[in-house]
């Protein structure tokens, strides 16, 4: 039986002879693992439509256990990543999460965030980090932990410095944290029972912003410089708290952003 998907090549691994082991992130099955056969070599017509970032139609059938690519057709290649060291090693961060968050229902909205977010990288016109942290952030809300951050939990406040608390994603205002019985936030803190992380009142807009815009808008915003770091670290240590893992690739892009 055949079955067609519409999905973005996340992970490839050369196998034996020429073939090609591709991971799919698709729109009707989330996840997938076939094979293309033969893809490396120069004469296959799939083989331009089988490497990472690659978005396309694909007929699939099944033997066993494994699906193997019947056909393909190429939509968008993302080729700009390539040209830029950073702008590739944040793309393969994205794909590496991509792997790591499936989750059923949702799987079509993931991946045209996930597309939105390559397409904006690829073009040059954003700041990556700005791209980076809205991704993060963003899908940290689709796949069910999306923080409360329209102002502080206890008074309303949405003015001034604010405490992003990690593992709830509830937000106090620097007064009440104050007024919190125990003890001082520990920012960042891992080893810790409350992981929080300072937001200045841009740093919160925005992560609002990127929360709540539609997808298709998702990067049309600014923020001011100064306010940067609280936010693409905030949005940084809320996903990987909540998937609870860190990221290879996430290493390799902060070894090469300069
Ligand atoms: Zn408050």
């Amino acid at each position: 039986m055949l079955t067609k998907v519409q999905g973005l090549i996340i992970r490839t691994v050369d196998m034996k002879e020429s073939d090609r082991l591709v991971t799919l992130f698709t729109k009707e099955k989330g996840l997938i693992t076939a094979i293309a056969k033969g893809a490396r070599s120069l004469r296959s017509r799939q083989m331009s439509s089988t490497i990472q970032f690659c978005y396309g139609n694909y007929v699939l059938y099944q033997k066993g256990d494994l699906y193997w690519i019947k056909e393909s057709e190429l939509i968008e290649s993302f080729f700009d990543l390539r040209s830029d060291l950073e702008r590739l090693a944040l793309a393969q961060y994205l794909c590496e999460v991509l792997s790591y968050i499936t989750v059923e229902t949702e799987e079509e909205t993931l991946l045209r965030l996930s597309l939105n977010s390559l397409y904006a990288i690829a073009s040059g016109k954003y700041d990556i980090d700005l791209v980076k942290a809205a991704f993060e952030i963003r899908a940290s809300s689709i796949i069910g932990f999306m923080p409360d951050v329209m102002g502080c939990s206890a008074c309303g406040a949405k003015d001034g410095d604010f405490f992003l608390d990690i593992m709830d994603g509830s937000l106090l205002c620097y007064e009440c944290n104050s007024h919190r019985p125990s003890e001082t936030p520990q920012v960042s803190d891992l080893g810790e029972s409350r992981i929080v992380s300072l937001l200045s009142a841009s740093a919160r807009v925005a992560m609002m912003y990127c929360v709540h815009a539609p997808l298709e808008r998702l990067f049309s915003f600014r923020i001011p410089p100064e306010d940067m770091t609280l936010f693409t670290r905030s949005c940084e240590d809320y996903l990987l708290h909540h998937i609870e893992r860190s990221f290879k690739t996430l290493d390799f892009y902060k070894e090469v952003k300069h």
